[in-house]
């Protein structure tokens, strides 16, 4: 049997241990920088299977390695373990158990994947021409994340190639999506804070309207995208709060706008940053006030290595389970894989986990967010022939 089978049928053969672990990961979810219990779970696993464990990298990471028989390639994968704080609205009886705290993105189901892959790989080890190193990381939903601090504290040393998937609620189960090379957009925040002069609702000449300015603002800074930034690139600004509190009457003194700023290339990041800062100081000024303008850098981009991901699109194709493998344009969501691929090679494929008999698939983040659990055995398949390629394994 070819070695791909082999791997297909051990996977199915533990099927229901990695919906087991999936479920009970569901049932107790841990908020970004607090995870505590889930970190020792993962630990525990790889120590009974006789693995080289880390705990507390970087942070709350944790990191395994399986050592092949034979010399060769260190190949990292990357499963993230993190969940949000959204309240499950689920009826199932795997239903999260911690009030206001929800795995809505499949952060468990990533865990789930990787583990029953490191137990099964184990089962291979004698074939194995190299090193797996398992990353399980901590906070990827909040800035600054945990790939940053797993990376400064070594996770990647000696690895030569790094892997990731995420399960995807919206895509057909069983089906791959890759990017050639730009994945996800870089994900920054800003604040503008106005002051002006405030005063009664019926004297406005004796004010300088926060809430106005903040509106002109508003309006200008939404043209950067369409007229400053070249329109064969990719750019999002969005405003996601404009608070001024006060009375009906009252004019405000005050402003102030939060938002998110999407981006592919750092050269556009940074046009868009210098051109929001001038127009927010020039403005409030033309005005009378004065503004600030704050920019807090999230994530970077998450940008494939092409040649890493003709390889995903080339496993993925000849992988038993999957049904389909399809090009899609970068999405402007945020990930911090983008730091793992900053230091070594690499790609980050997205897995469908979309029942075909859902009337509705629930997206990312969603209070009903769920998966089809299938999808665990496309990702495990994929990653796990992702490593018999990079060990030369036919
Ligand atoms: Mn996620």
């Amino acid at each position: 049997m070819a070695i791909q089978d082999q791997l297909h049928q051990a996977l199915e053969n533990h099927f229901e241990e990695m919906v087991d672990i999936r479920r009970y990961l569901h049932e107790r979810p841990e908020l970004s920088f607090h995870e505590e219990h889930t970190p020792a779970y993962i630990a525990n696993y790889h120590e009974d299977l006789g693995h080289e464990v880390k705990t507390g990298v970087g942070g709350r990471g944790v990191t395994a390695v399986l050592e092949g028989a034979q010399e060769g390639p260190t190949i990292a994968l990357r499963a993230d373990f993190d969940a949000l704080p959204i309240h499950d609205l689920k009826d199932v009886p795997y239903r999260s158990k911690v009030d206001g705290v929800m795995h809505a993105c499949g952060h468990d189901a990533h865990t789930a994947e990787l583990l029953v892959l490191a137990k099964v790989l184990n089962h291979f080890k004698s074939k194995l021409k190299g090193k797996v190193v398992f990353l399980h990381q901590f906070a990827e939903e909040v800035a600054p994340g945990g790939a940053k601090p797993m990376i400064e504290d070594g996770c990647l040393d000696g690895v030569d190639v790094v892997y990731g998937t995420h399960l995807w609620s919206t895509t057909p189960v069983c089906e791959i999506e890759y990017q050639k090379e730009a994945a996800m957009a870089a994900a920054d925040r800003f604040i503008i804070r106005i002051q002006g002069e405030g005063g009664h609702g019926a004297h406005p000449h004796t004010t300088r309207d926060a809430v106005l300015i903040g509106a002109k603002i508003t309006d200008a800074i939404h043209h950067i995208v369409s007229r400053t930034v070249d329109p064969m690139e990719s750019a999002v600004i969005s405003i996601g709060r404009f608070e001024a509190v006060n009375a009906f009457n009252v004019i405000s003194d005050s402003a102030e706008l939060e938002g998110t700023v999407r981006t592919f290339k750092p050269a556009v990041q940074e046009l868009i940053r210098k051109e929001m800062e001038r127009i927010t100081r020039h403005i409030a000024a033309a005005y009378g006030a004065e503004a600030t303008f704050e920019f807090i850098p999230g994530y970077p981009a998450v940008i494939n290595h092409p040649e890493h991901a003709e390889i995903v699109r080339r496993i993925a194709d000849s992988t038993p389970s999957v049904a389909k493998v399809t090009h899609v344009a970068p999405q402007m969501g945020g990930e911090d894989f983008g730091y793992y691929l900053q230091e070594k090679p690499g790609a980050f494929f997205f897995t469908g986990a979309k029942n075909p008999e859902w009337p509705v698939a629930y997206p990312q983040h969603h209070p009903k967010f769920d998966i089809d659990e299938k999808a665990m055995l496309t990702a495990s398949n994929t990653l796990g022939n992702l490593v018999f390629e990079t060990m030369g394994i036919r």
